[in-house]
């Protein structure tokens, strides 16, 4: 079995942005990929992570088509906020084992327009909700939405942020939790801004480490030059924040730090139908190592050609 998952920390994607951004990211990977012993009715509410801008770059593969459309509108919705109004807006996107995406999320966005002026809170929420969960959430949802006119079907459902705009803060506070049942204690971490300070927090924490990564990146020339640029990210963070990691738990795609030091020498990234995929395989003759190999990499490319003679390929910088 080819080795290959999509990353979930692409360090080529930060080449020309500000270590704000790179710090921010590597915060909510930090978020998002923790694995978490609490799950209060399917959410896990230390996995929660806050943003408050949205993501400069969209993915423009294919397969990334629904989640860049979804994040499209999103950004509609947050940006048509009429004046003196706040808007609670739901967006969900369930499990999809096509894209490798085995946990629910739901986000959920608080804006807020002030004489003109357009800021919102908004946050991740990971679930173990399967899709009709998912599907019966928004359903509970629409009817006390702007949106109520029409039921949404599925495959609108997942690119349709849906909004509900509130004339006062305590009616925003108030209608939130009731409108979008979630555990109390789920919903507690959000209003009282515990989300908001913890994602503040390590972002603060993990400036040095970004900054660090960026100078790195702006020297590399391979794709393992990259791996090895994320994984040292990936580790501080585990060591700043205690967290374990896990890309292939959250689905997120596999992190760098997933890669063994001695598998760096073999890999390739390479565009592939769903996003930025690592390869594992010598550039000379196209070797696989099976996943038992990978946890143990030889040395050298044990490969042979059609006359039995081994490759012998030795990464340079692996
Ligand atoms: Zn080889």
């Amino acid at each position: 079995m080819p080795i290959q998952d999509r990353l979930a920390f692409d360090t080529r994607l930060y080449l020309r942005l500000d270590t704000k951004a790179v710090a921010t990211d590597l915060a909510s990977l930090g978020f998002e990929a923790k694995l978490s012993e609490t799950e209060i009715d399917g959410i896990y509410p230390e996995r929660i992570w806050h943003y408050d801008h949205l993501p400069e770059k969209l993915s423009t593969d294919p397969d990334q088509l629904a989640s860049t459309q979804a994040a499209l509108n999103l950004k509609s919705q947050i940006y048509s906020t009429p004046p003196e109004a706040k808007r609670l807006i739901l967006l969900v996107s369930p499990p999809d084992p096509k894209l490798n995406y085995r946990e629910s999320r739901l986000d959920i966005a608080l804006v807020e327009n002030h004489g003109g002026e357009i800021t919102f809170n908004a946050y991740g929420i990971p679930a173990s909700w399967d899709e009709t969960r998912v599907l019966n959430y928004v359903r509970q949802f629409q009817p006390l939405s702007d949106l109520n006119s029409f039921p949404l079907e599925k495959s609108e459902a997942i690119t349709t942020p849906i909004p509900r705009t509130f004339y006062s803060q305590s009616d925003l506070e108030s209608a939130a939790p009731r409108y979008l049942p979630l555990p109390n204690e789920v919903w507690r971490q959000i209003l009282s801004g515990e989300v908001n300070k913890r994602c503040e927090d390590l972002t603060q924490q993990l400036t040095p480490i970004a900054q660090a990564m960026l100078s790195e990146t702006l020297t590399a020339k391979t794709g393992s030059d990259f791996v090895k640029a994320g994984a040292k990210a990936e580790k501080a963070l585990m060591r700043i924040t205690g967290f374990r990691l896990s890309g292939e738990f959250s689905g997120c795609g596999l992190l760098n730090s997933e890669i063994s030091s001695a598998a760096s020498g073999f890999v390739t990234l390479q565009r592939e139908k769903n996003g930025i995929c690592v390869k594992i395989k010598c550039p000379l003759c196209g070797w696989e190592p099976t996943e038992e190999q990978l946890k143990n990499m030889p040395k050298s490319c044990p490969g042979k050609d059609k006359d039995g003679k081994v490759c012998g390929y030795i990464p340079k910088s692996g």
